[in-house]
């Protein structure tokens, strides 16, 4: 089969390591990329005084796809968010992070999407400070906004990921008692997009707060959510917590422009350079990419691999287990030619 053009980023902290695992088990499944390696995050900052630099654009650019180890933003260093700036570069509107149990804990069988506004709302950095007498930082204040043509683009591709993967409903979080503007747009949107769905996904709307109860009570009253940026990044991590925690999150940031795939979680730096950290998110990750490509076996392959690798007793230890980084990647690429 032919190799698809993509863009590597190793990344910061754990990144290198994560990454390494992820190669290891592309290999059994006939290393489905072509992978070009360019840097980004703190690494591109000290080795090219740029932490985004203009050959990584320019790759993805051109592979419209990437794969990416977590960044680091160096705090004070006047920067803003390398991942932040990568969405806006790509317009990479939609972040979907599916959140399935492969471990049981206090529940064994999760299974929702979370669709995340991800270029607006209160993340587009509009913020300032207001003097008052002496104080210059007497109070912060921060913009946020949401535009009409946005919310209905990210309600649609939420609809349209309902219809394309056969679930359901789609619940609508938003704060829309409270802030009637910032998040009643979306909610009206919501509400009209979903006419045109009517009888195939139902709309079902929720506030943040209760959602956010209901989340950790009983998730499974929810199949797909569509929220906005803030709220998004909030639920999001809370769901990774139902499933075994940020080691097992994946992430798509979706663009018209382009698609880039990374773990959830940061760079992990109390445990960089170790080997314990859990690669599954990554690995997942490339799961969602290769479904992207439409080489879906492949990703189902993938997946079950890593699912009889935890049952067969090889974690890490953020999971209870004493498998490093590297050896778990053997493990599931052992797993991968096993299975075929
Ligand atoms: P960043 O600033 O890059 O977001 P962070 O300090 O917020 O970094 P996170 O990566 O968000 O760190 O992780 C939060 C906690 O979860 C840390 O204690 C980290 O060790 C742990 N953690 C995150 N990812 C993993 C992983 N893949 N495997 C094991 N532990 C992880
Ligand atoms: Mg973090």
């Amino acid at each position: 089969m032919t190799q698809i053009p993509a863009t590597l980023i190793r990344g910061d902290g754990i990144g290198p390591e994560i990454v390494d695992a992820v190669l290891a088990v592309l290999e059994p499944l006939g290393n489905p990329f072509a992978f070009t390696e360019e840097s980004a995050g703190l690494g591109a900052l000290e080795a090219h005084g740029d932490p985004l630099p203009e050959a990584t654009l320019a790759s993805i650019r051109q592979t419209k796809l990437a794969l990416k180890g977590p960044l680091t933003t160096p705090v004070g260093s006047g920067f803003r968010s390398v991942n932040v700036r990568l969405r806006e570069a790509f317009s990479l509107y939609a972040n979907v992070r599916p959140c399935r149990t492969i471990v049981p804990g206090r529940f064994s069988d999760v299974d929702l999407v979370v669709v995340r506004e991800n270029l607006e709302g209160l993340y587009v950095g509009q913020e300032h400070w207001i003097r008052i007498e002496d104080d210059p930082y007497a109070v912060g204040v921060a913009t946020g906004f949401n535009t009409r043509a946005s919310c209905r683009r990210i309600v649609e591709y939420a609809f349209d990921y309902a219809v394309k993967h056969g679930r359901r409903t789609v619940t609508v979080v938003h704060k829309a008692n409270i802030l009637k503007v910032l998040t009643g747009v979306f909610l009206q949107e919501a509400r009209a997009v979903a006419k045109a769905y009517d009888g195939r996904v139902a709309l079902d709307e929720r506030i943040v707060d209760a959602c956010a109860m209901q989340l950790v009570q009983d998730p499974s009253r929810y199949d797909v959510i569509v929220t906005t940026n803030l709220f998004g990044d909030i639920l999001s991590d809370l769901v990774a917590g139902l499933v075994g925690g940020l080691g097992f999150a994946p992430g798509a940031n979706i663009g018209k422009d382009a698609a880039i795939f990374e773990a959830v979680h940061g760079s992990a730096p109390d445990i960089a350079g170790q080997g314990k950290a859990n690669p599954v998110a990554l690995m997942l990750a490339a799961g969602l990419m290769l479904d992207h490509v439409g080489r879906d076996d492949d990703a189902q392959r993938l997946r079950a691999a890593i699912a009889a690798t935890i049952s067969g007793g090889t974690r890490t230890a953020d999971i209870g287990g004493t498998a490093s980084t590297s050896d778990f990647g053997k493990a599931v690429a052992q797993a991968i030619r096993a299975g075929s």
